[in-house]
């Protein structure tokens, strides 16, 4: 379609983004395409999603799977998903069976659900999943994530036992505050490293989700090729009567 007359907010403020993803790359030496932004639109409405996709976005996260469940069929399916949250068993088949078009789990932490995501992309007949494996870099006993020490294993496990999953990468999300989140980025990195060499998997096929609205520069000039970034596009949340629209 045509370009809006008029350009959305959300669509300055993506561009806004772009500008800023491509400093960070440029000072790392890393190239513009090499970096991913998700756009992450939990609790904000459909239409604002719809603007970004008509600027010609097409990468959107969400962390809730109602939400995520809900928003989908209202919006294009050339749109790639990334599911950005916690995910429980009971919400694996509801959530695939919604999104046909979901592109990426980015939540991966235990190897009951990475077997249950790769049985229902069979019993759906959809093609395979991309995944990455989540890793609590932070210590903090509220994220979910696997212990960084135990992050070669479950990758191993994604890799060797489920046909229909791609590993693709480590994810992470570091303390809200950001205040520890160079250190966070450099445990993820590290983990990065140890998977490469104990799975034989080429570097460049390793993805690093790290890096959000308050610390994506940093993230990207630490190797991140995945930024989810949120509020920095959509504006802030309005928490807490408005979860799930
Ligand atoms: C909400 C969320 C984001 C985006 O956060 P902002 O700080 O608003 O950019 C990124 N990652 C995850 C896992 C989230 O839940």
């Amino acid at each position: 379609m045509a370009a809006p007359a008029v350009e959305s907010k959300v669509a300055t403020a993506l561009r806004v983004v772009f500008r800023r993803v491509e400093e960070a790359a440029k000072r790392s030496g890393r190239r513009v395409e090499d970096v991913r932004v998700v756009a992450v639109g939990k609790t904000k409405p459909v239409t604002l999603i719809r603007d970004l996709y008509d600027s010609g976005h097409r990468c959107f996260g969400e962390n809730y799977v109602q939400e995520l469940i809900q928003k989908a069929p209202q919006l294009p399916d050339d749109i790639k998903w990334h599911f950005i949250g916690h995910l429980q068993s009971n919400k694996v088949k509801p959530l695939l069976a919604a999104v046909p078009n979901l592109d990426m789990v980015e939540s991966v932490d235990n190897e009951k659900i990475a077997n249950l995501l790769d049985q229902t992309v069979t019993n759906l007949g959809r093609r395979s999943l991309r995944v990455l494996v989540q890793v609590n870099t932070s210590g903090e006993e509220s994220k979910s994530g696997v212990e960084p020490s135990d992050c070669v294993a479950l990758a191993k496990h994604v890799k060797q036992n489920c046909p229909n999953l791609v590993f693709s990468g480590l994810m992470t999300i570091g303390r809200p505050d950001y205040t520890s989140s160079p250190e966070n980025f450099q445990v993820l990195s590290s983990c990065k490293d140890e998977v490469c060499k104990e799975l034989g998997m080429p570097e460049c096929q390793c993805e690093l989700s790290m890096g959000m609205s308050g610390d994506f520069e940093k993230a990207i000039e630490m190797g991140s090729t995945n930024v989810r970034i949120g509020s920095t596009i959509f504006g802030p949340r309005e928490y807490p009567n408005k979860k799930c629209q």
